[in-house]
This record gives C-alpha cells, sequence and structure tokens, in this order.
C-alpha cells in the first residue's frame, strides 16, 4: 500500500491547528478522538498528540478533590469564575473511578455548573466513561494536554474524595487542593494519612452563616494534623484555608496559594521534578493499559476468564490461583508480556 497516501494528514493538522487555534468545537472532537477506544481512532489519536505535544506544559494543573456533597462543582464554578475575571482560560476534566461502571459520570457535569458552562472563557468535559479505570485516567491525562495545547491557562482535574482516583489525578496535577468539611467534633477521622499526604493545601468549604467559627476550628485541627506528616514537596508546606464555594469568598486566596506553591516549586526545581514524575507515570498506566488490552484481547483468555470470574465469585477458588492460571496463557506462550516468572517447576 503506498504510505504516502496525504488523505490520511490533513484531518490531524487541521484538528491539530483548530485546537491550537482555541476553537471549543475542535476542541471537543479532539478529545472525543483522544477518549475513543476504537483502534483506528486511538492511532489517530496518538499522531494528534504527538502533533499538539510540543504546545503543552503551559498550564497550571490543579486537581480538586472532596467527598460528595462537599461542594465541589459549587466550588469550581466559583473558583473557575474567579479566574475568568482575572482575565484566565479555564478548562475542567474529571475522573470518575464509577464512570466505567454506570457509563455515566456526575463529575465535570455541565448542569452542575450552570454559570461557568456558559462562558465563553471555560471548557467543561465530563470524566470518560470508556474503559478500565486505568483507560479513563490515560484520556483524561491527555485531554489535559489538549486543553493545553489549545491555550487554556488552568486545567481543573475533579475527582471525588475515594482511593484509588486521587492518587490518579494527584499523579497528573502540579496542585493537588482537597476540599474538607467542618464535621461536628470528628474533623480528622475521616481522613487518611494518604490525602494528607497528597494534599498540597486543604480548604475547609462551607465557612459561612453558623458555620464560620466551626470551619475556622476544624482549619486549626487541621492545620496541626498536617504538622504531623512530612509533605512529598520539601519546599512547601500545605496550608490550611476556608472558603466559602457558595458566597464565593476565598477564591483569590486558593488563587495565590497555587500561585505561591508554583513559584516555591519552580524554585526549588520541584515543579521540573515533578512534570518529569508526571510523564513517568503516564508512561507506566499507558504500559499497564496495553497489557491489560493485549491479554484481554487474547482468545484463550477470553475463553477461561468468566469461567474464573465464576470460580473466585463463588470462592471455589482463590484470585491468587485463578490468577496465574489465566497468566499461565500468556507464559505458555513464550511469555512475552509476564515474563518474570520463569519455568522451574
Ligand atoms: P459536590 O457533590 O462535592 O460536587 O457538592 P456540590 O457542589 O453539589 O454541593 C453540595 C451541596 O452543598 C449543595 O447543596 C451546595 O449548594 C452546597 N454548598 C456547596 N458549597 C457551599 C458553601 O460554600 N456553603 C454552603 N452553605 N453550602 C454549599
Amino acid at each position: 500500500m503506498p504510505r504516502s497516501a496525504p488523505s490520511a494528514a490533513p484531518p490531524i493538522e487541521s484538528l491539530a491547528a483548530g485546537v491550537r487555534a482555541g476553537d471549543r468545537r475542535t476542541l471537543a472532537k479532539a478529545i472525543t478522538l483522544v477518549e475513543s477506544t476504537r483502534p483506528d481512532h486511538e492511532q489517530t489519536a496518538q499522531r494528534l498528540l504527538e502533533a499538539l505535544l510540543p504546545h503543552t506544559g503551559h498550564a497550571a494543573r490543579v486537581g480538586v478533590s472532596g467527598v460528595p456533597g462537599v461542594g465541589k462543582s459549587t466550588f469550581i464554578e466559583a473558583f473557575g469564575l474567579h479566574l475568568i475575571g482575572l482575565g484566565k482560560r479555564v478548562a475542567v476534566l474529571a475522573v470518575d473511578p464509577s464512570s466505567a461502571v454506570s457509563g455515566g459520570s456526575i463529575l465535570g457535569d455541565k448542569t452542575r455548573m450552570p454559570r461557568l458552562a456558559v462562558a465563553p472563557e471555560a471548557f467543561i468535559r465530563p470524566s470518560p466513561s470508556a474503559g478500565s479505570f486505568g483507560g479513563v485516567t490515560r484520556r483524561t491525562r491527555e485531554a489535559l494536554l489538549v486543553c493545553e495545547a489549545a491555550g487554556y491557562d488552568v486545567v481543573l482535574v475533579e475527582t471525588v474524595g475515594v482511593g484509588q482516583s486521587e492518587f490518579a489525578v494527584a499523579s497528573m496535577v502540579d496542585f493537588f487542593l482537597v476540599l474538607m468539611l467542618a464535621g461536628a467534633g470528628d474533623e480528622l477521622q475521616g481522613i487518611k494519612k494518604g490525602i494528607l499526604e497528597l494534599a498540597d493545601a486543604l480548604a475547609i468549604n462551607k465557612a459561612d452563616g453558623e458555620n464560620v467559627d466551626r470551619a475556622s476550628q476544624a482549619a486549626a485541627q487541621y492545620r496541626s494534623a498536617l504538622n504531623l506528616f512530612r509533605h512529598g514537596a520539601h519546599a512547601w508546606q500545605p496550608p490550611v484555608l476556608t472558603v466559602s464555594a457558595l458566597e464565593q469568598r476565598g477564591m483569590d486566596r486558593v488563587w495565590a496559594v497555587i500561585a505561591e506553591h508554583r513559584t516555591a516549586l519552580a524554585a526549588s526545581g520541584e515543579l521540573v521534578r515533578k512534570r518529569r514524575e508526571q510523564q513517568r507515570a503516564w508512561f507506566w498506566s499507558m504500559i499497564e493499559e496495553g497489557l491489560r488490552r493485549a491479554f484481554l484481547e487474547r482468545a484463550d483468555v477470553a475463553r477461561l476468564l468468566p469461567e474464573m470470574e465464576h470460580a473466585v465469585a463463588d470462592a471455589r477458588l482463590t484470585p491468587t490461583a485463578a490468577a496465574r492460571r489465566l497468566l499461565q496463557l500468556v507464559e505458555d506462550d513464550g511469555g512475552r508480556p509476564a515474563s518474570r516468572r520463569t519455568r522451574t517447576g
């Protein structure tokens, strides 16, 4: 087949040009391509990303996390509008671990941010819903790059405060903000040590009305809790703020903290290290995703998998034994992907 056929090139080039020109429809199209699970789309998407990669890296990448009800969407709307007021363009993405199961996402939902959704300076995209958790993460990472290439100054990545999604989002952003609530005396109970280590700042939300004093008390408690942990970035001690997303108070302070963090990390060289780490995390998630896909695409795996899944669910087989039997199929084949164990009998 002639490889010089020019017909494949123009779409990518015009897509890339459209993205770079900041055209929102093209941006949405590009992200749809990046999110597609069709093999031919994936190839095109990778070529598009390669074309865009030199134009990425300029946005402030900010993760926003917190339990359902803490006020994430209210906060992102208030904060996004504040940033637009400062002359910035803002993209909102989401990683929703449940979206792969439910097929829909409550995160990054435009109806939850009605005013931001209609702002021409904002671009909101819900969590990709297709594929495994690793796939969802990968697609969000790539969507982030596309938004950067489109010239967005700030990319907010929303996630819920449960489990692996926080680690995934923390690994793709420069600054990880955790929203909290002032509880009824049990402030410290719900927080795992892991979250405190991930957080570059905590913001106690709903510090308004009768809640103001409780929010300040909670902030003091979180401050002392944070002092107990050595934070990942040595140049930075995570501050604890109080904000009201509903009344749009504290947004300037949050942005100031993000800017201070950036300056501190840039000065200490940690920003470069962090970006390198983001690249590495991405690389590994690509490998994991690729291995998983190659594994699931095998006919012998597809044949044996349902039986093994049932056996594990019915407790007739341990997960380890079942996984071994499936992985053995790969090893028996010359052991390309899973070649760590050689046959020693
Ligand atoms: P999410 O589930 O984390 O996205 O939370 P939402 O943004 O949907 O907010 C949950 C509820 O808390 C809604 O009823 C909001 O109006 C309310 N809420 C959010 N932020 C604030 C705040 O700063 N103050 C008060 N009083 N209520 C808030």
